[in-house]
């Protein structure tokens, strides 16, 4: 457990030993110095430096793995692509089949 002072409106609150553990995770995979914490009250950042965190977590801590970045989303969007240039290229045929009409 931590407690954490806000600096903007001087608000505190508690870091659970968990939420520690995945920040010093998050600030181990971007490589920061300062993990950025949001005020609940204000969102305000309150930058705590990772051996302050580092300090709270008992020493046998075993740091959680952070879930990978999400990829699939890009994977659907190329599938939606594909799907809508199949059903754009239908009509566009048809309305090129009729041949032009003789002007008067
Ligand atoms: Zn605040």
């Amino acid at each position: 457990m931590m407690q954490v002072r806000c600096q903007r409106c001087a608000w505190v609150f508690t870091m659970s030993r968990d939420s520690i553990g995945i920040a010093v995770a998050e600030v181990e995979a971007s490589h920061a110095e300062y993990y950025q914490a949001f005020c609940p009250k204000c969102r305000h950042v309150i930058k705590i430096q990772v051996g302050e965190l580092r300090r709270r977590l008992p020493a046998d801590y075993v740091l959680p793995t952070l879930p990978p970045k999400p990829a699939p989303i890009h994977v659907k969007k190329d599938e939606d692509k594909a799907e809508e240039s199949k059903t754009v290229a239908l009509p566009k045929t048809e309305t090129e089949t009729p041949p032009a009409e003789p002007k008067p």
